[in-house]
């Protein structure tokens, strides 16, 4: 274990009790019974890894989630290691992403990603294709209960954000979502997470997060909530890494996930040809992509990178048998100039 495995170590055990204080807390407001009710009822998807764990109340003070330390070790090209969340549920670290995905390109990405191994796909109501990831689901001979599926609603859904998780659960055609994130924050937005919190408890979804949320929208909103969110995903990139935000959600037992992991699309290929992402990458023997990917799972921070291309994605969920250095990391860490490529 080198030393940056160490301190992700010992935040986790911080993230460890504060996920039990924010968990009791669940307990004292009654929600306990309310979300085992509903594990039963819908979610019983405990992620990817097989064979599954038991399925585990969100509700157990026991149980926190331990979200920023990956057993990468765990992992195996094609199949990812999982983190267990602080809603108790298991997701895996690595995955991918449909944003700017057509409806066609999408179900076939989605597919060869499942087939690929990939047990980890994020959608959102604003991309249109939550239909099509639904039916690559549906379609696979990969059990339901292996596939991790995140969708989003988009704030125009928040005033109506029931009716609107019953839409996703129907476009999808899916009995449960494993996570719903509020895309960004909006007008009706506590309203809206108080409705996941009603589903959660309805067995309609496992897990709720949040995406572009930072520190303090967070701290504002877990003093209005009762489930602490399990995951937030926000732009993190190596121009774009986080050092602040990232530490910060840990603490409170929350999972961090990236999107625009590779610098996203119109900035991929700039990311990509990085003189020190190269140089790393020869060093290492992998592509860049690779390397930037496994950056982001050694700093405790989930990926789902897009792509409709069959070989990325066997490329993007070949992240286990090498490892970063201690220097590498830095290098990498180093080209942070704290600029968002994306609009939020
Ligand atoms: P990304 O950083 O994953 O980059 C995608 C681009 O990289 C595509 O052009 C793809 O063809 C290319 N690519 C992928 N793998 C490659 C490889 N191995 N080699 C070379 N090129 C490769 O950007 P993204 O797809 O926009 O972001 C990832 C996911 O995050 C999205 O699909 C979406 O699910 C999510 N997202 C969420 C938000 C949000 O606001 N919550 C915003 C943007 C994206």
């Amino acid at each position: 274990m080198n030393q940056r495995n160490v301190s992700t170590a010992a935040s986790a055990r911080t993230a460890g009790s504060e996920g039990a204080r924010a968990l009791s807390r669940h307990a004292f407001l009654g929600l306990a019974g309310l979300t085992a009710a509903g594990v039963l009822a819908g979610c019983s998807s405990t992620g990817a890894s097989a064979p599954a764990p038991a399925v585990v109340s969100t509700a157990d003070p026991a149980s926190p989630g331990n979200v920023s330390s990956f057993d990468l070790a765990g992992g195996t090209n094609g199949r990812a290691p999982t983190i267990k969340l602080n809603s108790g549920y298991e997701m895996p670290v690595a995955g991918i992403g449909v944003l700017q995905l057509g409806a066609q390109e999408c179900y076939e990405s989605v597919t060869a990603a499942l087939d690929a191994g990939v047990r980890l796909v994020d959608t959102a109501y604003a991309y249109r294709n939550e239909a099509q990831v639904g039916q690559a689901i549906r379609d696979s001979p990969v059990p339901r209960e292996e596939v991790f599926v995140t969708t989003k609603l988009f704030p125009t859904q928040f005033a109506t954000a029931g009716t609107a998780i019953d839409g996703a659960l129907e476009r999808m055609g899916l009995d449960y979502i494993d996570l719903m994130l509020l895309h960004h924050p909006g007008s009706f937005d506590i309203d809206a997470y108080h409705a996941m919190e009603r589903a959660v408890a309805s067995g309609k979804v496992c897990s709720i997060g949040l995406s572009n949320w930072y520190n303090d929208e967070i701290d504002q909103l877990i003093e209005e909530v009762s489930i602490v969110p399990a995951l937030v995903q926000n732009e993190i990139h190596p121009l774009y890494s986080e050092p602040q935000v990232i530490p910060h959600m840990h603490d409170l037992g929350i999972a961090v996930e990236a999107w625009y992991p590779l610098g996203g699309r119109g900035h991929v290929d700039q990311m990509l040809a990085d003189q020190t992402v190269v140089g790393v990458a020869q060093e290492l023997g992998r592509t860049p992509a690779q390397t930037i990917l496994r950056w982001h799972l050694q700093r405790g921070v989930v990926a789902i990178p897009g792509s409709g291309n069959p070989d990325h994605i066997v490329e993007n969920i070949s992240l286990f048998d090498f490892e970063l250095s201690e220097t590498q990391m830095e290098a990498i860490d180093n080209l942070n100039r704290d600029e968002k490529l994306g609009s939020w």
